[in-house]
């Protein structure tokens, strides 16, 4: 069987987090080193390596993982706006091989990310 994945550890309990969301397809928990006053990291329990790596099969639970973004982007007052991010790969600059949804906000980010 293949190790897990960090965010598998995660969703298992075995590696600590500050948990806001879960249900039967994914979890949600902040990020260790947030770039902004709320930033989560919406994970599927399916360790999906990366967007690159989706299936027809995976359409219905990524449109999950974008509506309980939603869902915690209001349970966190985040009124004004807030972004959404899937980084991909080594120039997306994806550090963790198991696909997972930024949701940034609580302060006026800028355009382009760089
Ligand atoms: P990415 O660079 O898009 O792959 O995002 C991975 C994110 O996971 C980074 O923002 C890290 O800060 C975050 N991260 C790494 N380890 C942990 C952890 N143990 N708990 C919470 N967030 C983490």
């Amino acid at each position: 069987m293949a190790e897990k994945t960090l965010f598998q550890k995660i969703a298992d309990g075995e590696i600590p987090s500050d948990m806001v969301y879960e249900d039967d397809r994914c979890i949600a928990f902040r990020d260790i080193h947030p770039h902004a006053p709320v930033h989560i990291l919406v994970v599927p329990r399916k360790p999906i390596p990366s967007l690159d790596d989706l299936v027809d099969d995976d359409r219905e639970l990524v449109g999950h993982l974008f509506l309980v973004a939603k869902q915690i982007a209001a349970q966190e007052g985040l009124d004004n706006g807030y972004r959404t991010v899937f980084n991909c790969g080594k120039e997306g600059q994806q550090t963790v091989p198991h696909l997972h949804l930024h949701l940034i906000g609580g302060r006026q980010l800028r355009w382009p990310p760089g």
